[in-house]
């Protein structure tokens, strides 16, 4: 869908688009399968600018804004969702959080490296026994002179596995209320007692790396922390904004992506004697689809357009995210439909849009918390 775009945003979509269709998209089928993450297209991402997209040009990042971010995942994920999800979890979560609330020696060091792909980035809330809870949380930094011993388990973790150092947010005060009491730590791979745990086996996303990590007695000092004491949940509610804006868009790319697929198979594909996309039945599936996902385009578009205004954005951005993932798997699953038995298989990538577009239902809050936030801020 077109938009008001600069002539930057416009060149930036069109070469992450040539860049997704020639590096990933010939292999995104080959890695679903082996259910591997894909290592070896880390320096090409890093060489396109895309695992620095919002960390400042000091750093070594692209120093891009929140549309540029949006049109980025977009595009990645029109061809591969797994892709689409590491850059956003690495851009939006890890380094977003060091972008946002780090000093300035963590910033030298965290974000250099991970701009330079040197280093992925895992953001660790999520929990065995808390999720959509997140602040329940049950991992624990227990302060000690000028360290840190960080106890607990994480579940879920985005390059858990494959990234260089995880921001890790641990409970750090057992008497303030329950979001007042948490504290946000980086912790390096390589840590005595911190560990990564294989990679969980999913529907779809499939070579996105996704471990459990666990923290045994972890020591680091209090130089790793990140943000003020106790403020670590506060920061985080502020991280998943935007990072819901990038979910919304990885959303996008899937359901425009399945789009484009139907289309074609709808007008090769010949029963009764004629393409299939002369049915109307075909047509209405197409068209159906075609207003969803422009409709949560025009969402998604302006939550980030919101939040490159400085303007409150928070709404916006579960409105983005529960309707373009929603739309998503909607529009994925006609086009599996469109593609009839065919679909069905693993001859056709449809079948993994459909598996990787469910995720975007769950990740960075399930649609039943983004209806709880849009609820919350219409009652206040
Ligand atoms: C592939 C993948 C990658 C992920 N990456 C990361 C990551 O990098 N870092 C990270 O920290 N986490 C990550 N997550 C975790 C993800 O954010 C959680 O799975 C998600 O927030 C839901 O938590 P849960 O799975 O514990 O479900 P639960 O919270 O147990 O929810 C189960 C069901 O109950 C519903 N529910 C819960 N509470 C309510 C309520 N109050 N009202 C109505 N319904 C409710 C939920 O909507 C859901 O349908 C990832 C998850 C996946 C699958």
């Amino acid at each position: 869908m077109n938009f008001d775009l600069s002539e930057q945003q416009q060149l930036l979509r069109t070469s992450v688009r040539e860049f997704a269709r020639a590096e990933i998209a010939p292999h995104a089928g080959a890695w679903d399968r082996e259910e591997r993450f894909p290592k070896e297209i880390v320096p090409k991402l890093a060489s396109m600018g895309l695992l620095g997209i919002r960390i400042p040009e000091v750093y070594g990042g692209s120093e891009m804004d929140m549309t540029s971010y949006a049109l980025t995942v977009e595009e990645i994920a029109r061809v591969d969702g797994s892709m689409a999800l590491t850059v956003a979890s690495h851009n939006g979560l890890g380094t977003g959080h060091i972008l946002a609330f780090g000093t300035e020696a963590q910033k030298q060091k965290y974000l250099t490296k991970a701009a330079s792909g040197e280093w992925l980035a895992a953001w660790g809330l999520t929990e065995p026994g808390s999720g959509s809870d997140a602040a329940g949380m049950a991992t624990t930094a227990v302060r000690d002179g000028d360290r840190w011993v960080i106890n607990g388990t994480k579940m879920f973790i985005t390059q858990g596995s494959v990234g260089g150092f995880c921001v890790v947010l641990a409970r750090s005060n057992t008497t303030a209320s329950k979001q007042r009491g948490i504290t946000a730590f980086i912790v390096e791979h390589g840590t005595p007692g911190f560990s990564a745990s294989g990679h969980l086996r999913k529907l779809g996303c499939r070579s996105s790396d996704t471990a459990e990590l666990v923290f045994e007695d972890v020591v680091v000092g209090d130089g790793q922390r990140l943000g003020e004491v106790d403020h670590g949940f506060i920061d985080t509610l502020k991280i998943l904004d935007r990072g819901r804006i990038s979910i919304a868009a990885m959303a996008l790319g899937l359901g425009y992506g399945a789009l484009e697929m139907a289309i074609a198979y709808a007008k090769e594909r010949k029963q009764f004697g004629k393409a299939i996309g002369e049915f109307q039945a075909i047509q209405w599936m197409l068209a159906d689809s075609k207003v969803e996902l422009d409709a949560a385009a025009l969402l998604t578009y302006r939550a980030a357009w919101l939040a490159d205004e400085g303007r409150p954005f928070i709404q916006e951005a579960s409105m983005a995210k529960l309707f373009a993932s929603e739309a998503s798997t909607r529009a994925c699953n006609k086009a599996l439909q469109v593609h009839g038995g065919y679909g069905y298989t693993r001859e056709f990538a449809v079948e993994r849009h459909l598996r990787d577009a469910k995720l975007c239902e769950i990740g960075e809050g399930t649609s039943e918390v983004q209806r709880m936030v849009i609820a919350k801020h219409l009652l206040a």
